[in-house]
């Protein structure tokens, strides 16, 4: 039996996306809707699979059944491939699986040939208009499909308008279309060395193969990349009868969402030209109108579409973004999809929804993608900032945020800048596809033309990055590196701040802040805490950090980094007289200064965060962290210390290590310096008992870190409670305290019987068990790392994404033999991973009780856990 490659449009639904294709399953949804689209059928992802075995050929037994299926679809429309008097016409799309905008290029018009052209103009009664086909099939084809520099051809169009003294392409007539027509294959003919392709089977074989091979062009292949799509699963095809939007002033073309993708807003949304064709909505050809003008211009048109429009909605339960095209008063449906939206249109969508009916909670918390959340979470320009300054000028409000950053005219420039540290800006005439490594390094991505569904509004919101989009007023000179805004010029070194939400352009860096979290969002993450039960803390190390987190929802802080602390201005020069001291009476003078700056940081924290837990880490980094580098400082410091400067030096050389990740550092400093570990803990008992008085009850978590042999814990830890005793008893007060270590290297993890029977809690700090569960370093990896990924050695960066199978493997041994001797050991995380959506929705399975992450990431964090929640239940 041979097996079936090609499906007709009826033969297809929703649910076949891997098979069809996202484009090719909705067709074939749409119309088993009964909604207007074109016929046709769908060459699917397995023959492209096929195609790449066979050796990017195709073979003859999926001619033959295209064969077949051209017949039925010649049939359906009473039409001939090539006919002189009524050709049939398709167009040849592509369409992955997974939607890839702009990154594989479709072929519109064709079959026809220099007879079908003669059958095009007799039946439409339009010569022009056929011609004016023919020309765009002769350089769509042979850019897309044969790989011929488009600009060949843009070169002839250009001289034929200067020739005939016209700006646009409309105005061309029959005659000089014809004779483009004629230019035109000549080109080919030079470019290929052989005549422009004229029997409609050859072309569609060659468009359908150009179709698979680009596949794996480098665009796609890029795109894949960055979002982390399988390159496997490859593209299907779409051969569809040609409708036409570019056969006079009733004939259109037009893209459109359901809901504005920006804002959410529930308003149709999208722009459309008369008389054009395909891409020239996108292109920026001319400047599309927007949509509901088309109320005025064909009422009747654009009630139905607005009525299709609601009528997919309700079908996907989703905000749809179409593709349409009329012609000659008749409307056709040519594409819809989920559509791509800012993060702040996903939620308000999601509750909207929700509040129509349409969807219910549960569905509106899986529905974002928890990093998504990132977009929302971007900052703003102040509002101050925003009335003391004048745009100079104002493009379209493409993706929301605030970007501030140096002019940059190329993406391969920003790129770079942005490489070395920069914060730039691309400024761009438009973007293209090739700009996507520039766009993704700026802060934000700034055009002088192209509309809301233009490539860069587009890729920006599908990246949650700032875009202000068609701002018609700069003259952008990539060559002389200069963009004009009336009579002033900027120049590479000109920052300049854009208004994604507003489209305002401002030519000084203005102040931002952190985004607020009312209406939408707010009512979102009510339903987020509604439906998990991990709890999600932060790690921060200073008041502010803390009332940051607390403003995203930080449920208590799991990390508080104390020798963050000592870096600061005023005891940085205590702390380095307590390392440098050579006894210890020198040693507890120095901490004894530092203890009530200490004790007044943790006074702060506590005081901020109220009741909710605060999990405190003494002192971690090797001592030479502290210590001063430059000469001058040094000296500074010698005679500060009244020491000599190479006694000074000395000391620091006594304290380098040649591999300090692996050192003296962690609890390891608190065995040989119990009087740190003292003074700290004297600090952490004496602010909750300070908070105590002012009502508020705090148990403070003390954790001990990078302990690996419970003997050694066990020291550090009757240090700590002998000191709290002392506490206690010195003010005759008391607070209830916690005691717990961090899991970071391997030997805790497998020892965690034996640490848990001492401890209360334990928090893993996966930064560390990675670097040592794979023997790579945090600080040097990044340098060979990103090869491991493209070879395929690693799927993603340890760093980043916890690793199950090992580093995962000692976390669920830990949690098991701890509770194993203690079942009230209490379990968190502290490492970056705790804001990674995939590690937190493991981490929930593997039963830990929180995870804590840096503030941004907290709503990114609470999320994934309620979609782990929801998941789990539903299971
Ligand atoms: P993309 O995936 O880049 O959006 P599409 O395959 O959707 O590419 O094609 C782009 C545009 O080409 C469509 O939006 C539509 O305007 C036009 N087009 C495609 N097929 C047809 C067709 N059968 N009739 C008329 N226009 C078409
Ligand atoms: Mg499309
Ligand atoms: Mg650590």
């Amino acid at each position: 039996m041979s097996e079936k490659y090609v499906y007709n449009f009826d033969e297809g639904d929703m649910s076949m996306r891997s098979l069809l294709g996202g484009k090719g399953a909705n067709l074939a949804e749409m119309s088993s809707m009964g909604i207007n689209v074109p016929y046709g059928f769908t060459v699917t992802t397995e023959a492209c699979a096929r195609f790449y075995e066979e050796g990017e050929k195709l073979w003859d037994e999926l001619n033959e059944e295209i064969s077949k299926h051209i017949k039925d679809l010649e049939a359906k429309n009473e039409k001939t491939f090539g006919n002189n008097e009524d050709p049939l016409l398709v167009s040849v799309r592509s369409g992955a699986p997974i939607s890839m905008p702009g990154m594989m290029d479709t072929i519109l018009n064709l079959g026809l040939n220099d007879d079908a052209v003669l059958g095009l103009a007799k039946r439409t009664e339009n010569p022009r208009f056929a011609y004016d086909s023919y020309r765009r099939f002769i350089q769509m084809f042979s850019d897309v499909a044969m790989g011929i520099d488009k600009n060949k051809f843009e070169k002839v169009l250009s001289a034929k308008k200067e020739e005939k003294g016209v700006s646009t392409d409309n105005e061309l007539t029959e005659e000089d279309l014809k004779d483009v027509v004629e230019k035109y294959k000549v080109v080919y003919k030079e470019e290929k060395g052989e005549d422009f392709p004229q029997d409609p089977r050859d072309q569609l074989n060659k468009a359908v193969s150009a179709v698979f091979a680009s596949w794996n062009n480098e665009r796609a292949i890029l795109y894949r990349k960055i979002n982390e799509i399988d390159d496997s699963m490859g593209t299907a095809v779409n051969v569809q009868t040609m409708v036409f939007g570019n056969m006079g002033d009733s004939s259109g073309t037009g893209v459109a969402f359901s809901r504005n993708p920006a804002t959410g807003e529930n308003k149709l949304f999208g722009e459309y030209l008369m008389n054009a064709q395909g891409e020239d909505v996108v292109a920026g050809v001319r400047t599309p109108k927007e949509i509901n003008t088309l109320q005025d211009m064909m009422p009747e048109v654009y009630e139905e579409f607005a009525n299709t429009a609601r009528t997919l909605e309700e079908h996907y339960k989703d905000m749809q973004d179409m593709e349409f095209t009329i012609q000659d008063g008749k409307l056709f449906l040519l594409q819809t999809r989920n559509g791509k939206r800012t993060a702040q249109a996903a939620v308000q969508v999601a509750v909207d929804m929700v509040n129509e009916g349409l969807i219910d909670e549960k569905e509106a918390v899986l529905r974002i993608e928890p990093k998504e959340l990132d977009g929302l979470l971007h900052p703003t320009f102040t509002e101050k900032a925003l009335a003391d300054n004048e745009p100079i000028s104002k493009g379209l409000a493409a993706s929301p945020g605030a970007a501030v950053g140096k002019i940059c005219f190329s993406a391969k420039e920003a790129a770079q800048r942005a490489k070395d540290g920069e914060e730039v800006i691309l400024v761009r005439e438009e973007t293209s596809p090739e700009d996507l490594e520039g766009m993704i390094s700026a802060n934000g991505i700034l055009t002088a033309r192209g509309g809301m569904t233009s490539h860069a509004a587009v890729v920006a919101r599908g990246m949650g990055k700032c875009c202000v989009a068609g701002a018609g007023e700069l003259r952008v000179s990539e060559e002389e590196r200069t963009v004009k805004v009336g009579d002033k010029v900027y120049g590479e070194e000109d920052v300049i701040s854009i208004d994604g939400s507003t489209g305002a352009i401002y030519d000084t860096a203005l102040e931002t802040q952190p985004p607020q979290f009312k209406g939408a969002f707010g009512t979102f993450m009510e339903w987020v805490d509604k439906y998990r039960d991990m709890k999600v803390r932060t790690n921060a190390d200073t008041p502010r950090d803390a009332a940051q987190a607390l403003e995203f929802g930080a449920e208590g802080i799991g990390l508080c980094r104390t020798e963050h602390m000592f870096f600061k201005e005023d005891r940085i020069f205590q702390v380095r007289k307590m390392i440098l001291a050579s006894d210890l009476e020198t040693r507890e003078a120095a901490l004894e200064k530092i203890l009530p700056m200490q004790e007044d940081d943790f006074y702060q924290i506590y005081s901020l965060m109220k009741e909710r837990p605060v999990t405190v880490r003494l002192l971690d980094p090797p001592l030479h962290e502290f210590l001063p580098k430059g000469e001058k400082e040094i000296a500074d410091l010698a005679s500060e210390l009244n020491l000599e400067v190479a006694a000074v030096k000395e000391r620091i050389a006594e304290l380098s290590e040649v591999n300090p990740m692996l050192g003296f550092r962690g609890l390891r400093l608190a065995v040989i310096y119990p009087e740190i570990a003292r003074m700290q803990a004297r600090a952490i008992i004496q602010a909750a008992l300070h908070c105590k008085k002012d009502g508020i009850n705090v148990v403070p978590e003390i954790m001990i870190p990078l302990s690996s042999e419970v003997k050694e814990l066990k020291l550090v830890k009757d240090t700590v409670v002998e000191e709290i005793e002392k506490v206690f008893e010195e003010t005759g007060d008391k607070v209830d305290y916690l005691l717990g270590t961090m899991i970071e290297i391997p030997r805790a993890a497998i020892t965690a019987d034996e640490i848990a029977e001492i401890t209360d809690f334990f928090s893993f700090g996966t930064n560390d068990l990675t670097q040592m569960t794979f023997g790579l370093s945090r600080d040097d990896a990044g340098k060979f790392l990103p090869s491991y990924i493209d070879k395929g050695i690693l799927e993603r960066d340890p760093f980043q994404v916890l690793d199950q199978k090992g580093v995962g493997f000692l976390v669920e041994t830990a949690v098991k033999k701890g509770r194993d001797t203690n079942d009230k050991l209490h379990l968190g995380i502290c490492g970056e991973h705790g804001g990674e959506p995939s590690t937190v929705k493991y981490l929930y399975n593997v039963g830990l009780d929180y995870v804590s992450c840096s503030p941004f990431r907290v709503p990114i964090a609470k999320l994934a856990a309620a979609q782990a929640a929801i998941e789990k239940e539903s299971k």
